[in-house]
């Protein structure tokens, strides 16, 4: 593809399997400037000049599951296990809802048992209850990402949020190309999932009110760009509200790493291409910036945002348990203290020309529109 071609695609509103195809081969600098910053430009044109973020908050690393991928698996019998508690999780969420985040997200290894729900239950209760005394009127929006539950589960903690029109969930496919979906989970330490369970759940989601979200790993061993192609259409068959995407990234604690991974640069550009090309076909959608991008290349959560991201979930879990949740190797923001989210956000507002959409839920376009409801 030259770059009049390319600008000729991208005068289009609507594109074609080919079209994506085209975007998530492209290799040549200019022409990925170019897809990025459409991509950008569209973002803008479409959802403003707002980035959101959500206080990120890993409550657990316990996990019945054991995926291949995942460094806090079941398998992982060198994991440091943690669970913080209600009273630390609360604290974290005050922190978010002080710096101005308007949202939350919690997030956990799996777990479907009674005393797993009724705490999540009870921390969702707590910080709705902080967030209205910290002057929220209708509570702070909040991003739940537990993994398969029953639908009384889902109804239980939908309440217990307080808040159904800024409440939101996050549940990835991981992939759409069905035999390596099953050769991700088949790890042999644990429950093993399944395709059919995970659609039924995000079904269940949607029926329950919440905003849903999905998202894939880029770059997977033996994943195709056919295959992402595929994964797009899926999330348009599926009618999300938001995505989550990163780069593949080895994890030495779960059970893939003689199956390599991509070289770094050709990642970054795959994933900056897989996130445009996403953008394009889906305009209306959040799609956040993965902190697996920043331990890709440092700043590569503002190379995102350049991309067609326009949600970030800077990290405000307590210090003492954020090397514990580990996912992939060398995952960022281990180290830093909770105020170097002040830094994040002056070099992301420098770098991206984004302005940070302070005190305000943040849902995506697609969601509103659906349920009728005012600005974000
Ligand atoms: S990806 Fe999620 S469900 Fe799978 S092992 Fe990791 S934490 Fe558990």
């Amino acid at each position: 593809m030259n770059l009049q071609t390319l600008e000729n695609t991208l005068s289009q509103e609507t594109f074609s399997d080919e079209d994506l195809l085209a975007f998530l081969s492209l290799t040549e600098p200019a022409l990925c400037s170019r897809l990025w910053r459409e991509a950008y430009d569209r973002t803008t044109r479409v959802h403003g000049n707002a980035l959101w973020f959500r206080g990120l908050i890993e409550i657990s690393n316990y996990c019945i599951y054991d995926c291949r991928y995942c460094g806090i698996r079941k398998g992982n019998h060198a994991a440091q296990r943690y669970t913080l508690t209600l009273d630390e999780i609360v604290e974290a969420a005050r922190y978010a809802v002080r710096a101005g985040y308007g949202s939350v997200a919690l997030q956990a290894g799996e777990r479907t048992d009674e005393k797993f729900v009724s705490f999540v239950e009870e921390a969702l209760v707590r910080i709705h209850r902080m967030s209205v005394e910290e002057g929220i009127a209708e509570g702070c929006g909040m991003t739940l990402s537990f993994g398969e539950q029953t639908e009384e589960t889902y109804e239980r903690w939908a309440q217990a949020s307080g808040n159904r029109n800024a409440l939101r969930y996050l549940l990835r496919i991981e992939t759409s190309n069905l035999p390596l979906f099953r050769y991700l989970h088949s790890g042999q330490g644990g429950a093993q999932k399944t395709w059919e369970a995970r659609l039924q759940s995000l079904a269940l989601l949607r029926k329950l009110g919440y905003q849903v979200g999905t998202g894939v790993m880029i770059g997977i061993p033996g994943q195709s760009l056919a295959d992402l192609v595929r994964d797009i259409r899926t999330f348009e068959s599926l009618d999300v509200d938001m995505l989550g995407m990163g780069p593949y990234l080895v994890s030495h604690g779960g059970a893939m790493v003689e199956d390599g991974m991509m070289q770094k640069d050709v990642l970054l550009t795959l994933t900056r291409n897989m996130l445009a090309a996403t953008r394009l076909a889906l305009p209306t959608v959040n799609i956040a910036a993965a902190t697996a991008l920043e331990t890709l290349v440092p700043g590569g959560r503002s190379l995102g945002v350049l991309s067609g991201c326009n949600v970030m979930m800077p990290n405000v879990t307590p210090q003492r348990t954020r090397a514990s949740y580990q996912l992939y190797d060398n995952k960022q923001g281990t180290e830093a203290e909770p105020d170097s989210n002040v830094e994040l956000e002056k070099e992301l507002v420098a770098v991206t020309g984004r302005e940070i959409g302070r005190h305000r839920y943040g849902s995506s376009l697609h969601f509103r529109s659906r349920r009728g409801l005012p600005a974000a």
